[in-house]
């Protein structure tokens, strides 16, 4: 990514931009669906997926579960859609059975989206997408499918086609380890459809003009960041050289022995139930006589480790432990040697060596052969 900027109408930037959105697609498991490379984040790829797809007053039905989802929904609410909030209490995962009872008794299919976001980064919550598909088929529901995927999309298992998400959003700071920047958004031929009658106002992320330019082969509606679009062909090369499905292996071990060492720490996980377990983040409740935030800050000070703040409602009772991305198991045993350190110095009574014996002893048994070295 250290270079120079260079002119994105020469040949080199559509060829390199063209190869971008074959092999993007992959890790959102899709073959029918469009990706557009927004310069945005992940806050922008929400309103390109809302604005695209959905006209003021649309009813649309969402869960609130975490800081992230709240976020998604004041977006929801200011863009001035008629939002059905389905609230769970944080740590728990959309309330799936309300949803069915609204999609069930939607006859007139009012309901023009639901919208759900996969992993809920401020409590470590996995929502289960297949289970919304059904439900939607179930009833014979048209209602679009808008996921975001952010802290999910090429670490979690997601299946864009075989769970009928219409629009599917990443940012390229989360799994693809890239500098923040480019919100990257896909969308399928129904979301498409969809766009040519939706009335949202719309101009920068408006997906019409980048499929003018797909068409002339040159890709941009505007200047795209040069240095990311490399980036981003290191980072597919990189993760397609372990393969999409040993990166979805190695984050479920990271998962599992970041649970495991919470667990021998006598430390409660914010998830309230195994069935939500996030494999990219786990939030970690502290006792009431700790003040998380002192342990983000001293891990900080004293040990150059960077943890998640607990947010708006968990403020203060959870810290989190990121396991998204370019990171290894060695990594992570390093990360929980550190909040040991920091949990002893904020006076929690931890066992040295508790948490890493308990991890390490899951991941001696399940990390496997590296590929290239067999
Ligand atoms: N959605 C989720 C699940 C997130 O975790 C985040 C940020 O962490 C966002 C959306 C917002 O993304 P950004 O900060 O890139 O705008």
């Amino acid at each position: 990514m250290n270079r120079n900027n260079e002119d994105y109408r020469a040949p080199p930037i559509p060829a390199l931009t063209k190869d971008l959105l074959e092999d993007v697609k992959k890790i959102f498991k899709t073959t029918t669906g469009t990706p557009f490379l927004i310069p945005t984040t992940g806050t922008g790829a929400w309103e390109s997926a809302l604005t695209n797809t959905l006209s003021p007053g649309d009813r649309i039905v969402s869960f609130l579960i975490g800081q992230f989802s709240l976020l998604w929904i004041d977006q929801q609410k200011r863009l001035r859609f008629n939002v059905d909030v389905v609230e769970s209490e944080w740590g728990q995962g959309a309330n799936l059975e309300i949803l069915a009872e609204k999609i069930a008794a939607d006859r007139a299919h009012t309901i023009k989206a639901v919208c759900i976001v996969h992993n809920e980064t401020a409590t470590g919550v996995t929502n289960n997408l297949a289970a919304v598909r059904r439900i939607l088929d179930e009833y014979r529901h048209p209602a679009l499918y808008l996921v975001d995927g952010v802290s999910s999309i090429c670490a979690l298992d997601f299946r864009m086609d075989e769970w009928g998400v219409d629009v599917a959003l990443t940012g390229s700071q989360k799994a693809l380890s890239l500098p923040t920047g480019m919100g990257i958004v896909c969308a399928s031929p129904k979301a498409l459809e969809a766009s040519k009658s939706a009335q949202s106002v719309r101009f920068f992320f408006d997906w019409n003009d980048y499929l003018k330019f797909y068409k002339l082969g040159t890709f941009w509606p505007y200047t795209p960041s040069v240095q990311l679009l490399h980036g981003m062909r290191a980072a597919l090369d990189i993760i397609f050289e372990e393969g999409l499905d040993h990166v979805i292996e190695r984050h479920s071990r990271l998962g599992k022995a970041t649970r495991l060492a919470v667990e021998a720490w006598g430390l409660k996980n914010c998830t309230q139930r195994e069935e939500w377990f996030s494999d990219t983040v786990t939030a970690v409740v502290v006792p009431p006589y700790i003040d998380s935030t002192e342990i983000v800050k001293r891990a900080w000070k004293r040990y150059n480790l960077s943890l998640g703040l607990g947010l708006n409602k968990v403020a203060g009772k959870v810290f989190r432990i990121g396991h998204l991305g370019h990171l290894n198991d060695l990594q992570l045993l390093g990360c929980l040697a550190g909040v040991e350190m920091v949990l002893k110095d904020v006076g929690y009574p931890v066992k040295m060596g508790s948490g890493v014996a308990a991890a390490s002893s899951y991941l001696q048994n399940t990390i496997p052969l590296i590929p290239s070295r067999i």
